[in-house]
């Protein structure tokens, strides 16, 4: 619930009227973790009694935990349904102008439990696709990443980006998502900064341009792959139905409406779409928008093949080549992490396995 739900919800079902300062109080417990209402001490008893009777806090179960040496961990969730998702949170590293001293976190997100895009590199494309999650499944993940900062550092840390890069297609389930941040984002609970949330979609023209009149705001990444048309409708099924051109002018719009940059993500397929053409072809897709190219190496997905041939990582010959020519045509290019590897919670690894 939002925190107006909240307060109108607290308003239906109770006798009295209900206080700001008590709406704000349990908003802010759930934010700062609480598991139940019996740990909100500065509810008198009968509330907290009452609350438990009527209410649960956080409904998707952790079911599963990997840690990786790199400092990756990956929970995974059973939902209500049994339908199973996974989220991942991120050691920042301590470079870049807005890292602040210590350690911060990333929290990736998952939106959909599998998904029906189905690019053929991406693990969670081959699920197939199950169901939109709902806010709290939203809400939830974050909730569980942050006991987790909790457990690690002692309440010394936080999570200072979230990217919403998980399982699923983000603007396929933008209602709930929107309401997920806008909770989020409440200063009166988490405060999260919106400036520090990026969401990454493989091109819905439609989601695009909802985002540029209603938001969230966020930072938005583009899952471009490749700039080559043929190859992006067969690498990415239900990407292709947007043409490129239309891809385009929907992100000038955004551009116009928004003022921001973007980010055009290229996950590099081995022999597949690394070549001295596709370069050309990216960096044109990339010129007239304000834009930088994220590159990103595949991470290995066991069993996943394109025209009968299994997907291979590229050598860093081969990026380094690549960065090289997008380089030349004057593109600004930034390279991927692959931390997450070790537990398949990189880019395109995650499944709930
Ligand atoms: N569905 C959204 C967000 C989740 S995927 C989207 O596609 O943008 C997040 C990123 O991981 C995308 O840029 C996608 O291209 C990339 N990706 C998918 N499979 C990958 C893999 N096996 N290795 C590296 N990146 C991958
Ligand atoms: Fe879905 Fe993104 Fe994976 Fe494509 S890369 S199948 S859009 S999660």
């Amino acid at each position: 619930m939002t925190f107006l739900e909240l307060a109108e919800t607290l308003e239906q079902t109770g006798a009295e009227s209900v206080p700001p300062y008590r709406v704000e109080q349990i908003f802010s417990w759930i934010s700062r973790g609480a598991l139940s209402f019996d740990r909100m001490t500065d509810l008198p008893q009968a509330w907290r009694r009452e609350l438990a009777g009527r209410f649960s806090i956080r409904g998707s179960r952790v079911s599963g935990r990997l840690d990786d040496p790199d400092g990756t961990s990956k929970l995974r969730f059973t939902l209500t349904d049994g339908a199973v998702i996974e989220a991942v949170l991120l050691a920042s590293e301590k470079t870049g102008p807005d890292r602040e001293p210590g350690r911060s976190y990333t929290a990736c997100l998952s939106t959909q439990a599998g998904c029906p895009v189905g690019c053929v590199f991406c693990k969670t494309g081959s699920l197939g696709f199950l169901r939109n999650l709902d806010t709290f499944e939203l809400t939830d993940q974050f909730l569980a990443l942050s006991d987790l900062v909790r457990e690690r550092n002692g309440g010394s840390c936080r999570i200072s980006h979230i990217v919403v890069m998980g399982m699923g297609e983000p603007l396929l389930n933008l209602a709930a998502l929107r309401k997920a941040l806008a909770i989020l984002c409440d200063p009166r609970g988490f405060g999260f900064s919106k400036r520090r949330i990026t969401i990454s979609t493989s091109g819905i023209r439609a989601g695009i341009l909802e985002l540029a009149e209603q938001g969230p705001e966020a930072e938005l990444a583009l899952s471009l792959t490749t700039a080559r048309e043929d190859l992006r409708r067969r690498l990415m099924p239900g990407a292709g139905e947007n043409s490129l051109e239309d891809l385009k002018e929907a992100l000038k719009i955004y551009q116009e409406k928004t003022g921001r940059r973007i980010t055009l993500e290229a996950v590099l397929l081995g022999g597949i779409n690394t070549g001295a053409g596709d370069a050309r072809a990216l960096a044109a897709f990339a010129k007239g928008l304000k834009a930088a190219v994220n590159l990103i190496p595949w991470n290995p997905v066991p069993g996943l093949s394109f025209g009968g041939e299994k997907i291979r990582e590229p050598p860093a010959a081969e990026t380094g080549r690549f960065r090289r020519l997008l380089e030349q045509e004057g593109i600004q290019v930034t390279g991927r992490y692959r931390r997450g590897r070790g537990i398949s919670g990189a880019c395109g690894q995650l499944a709930g396995s």
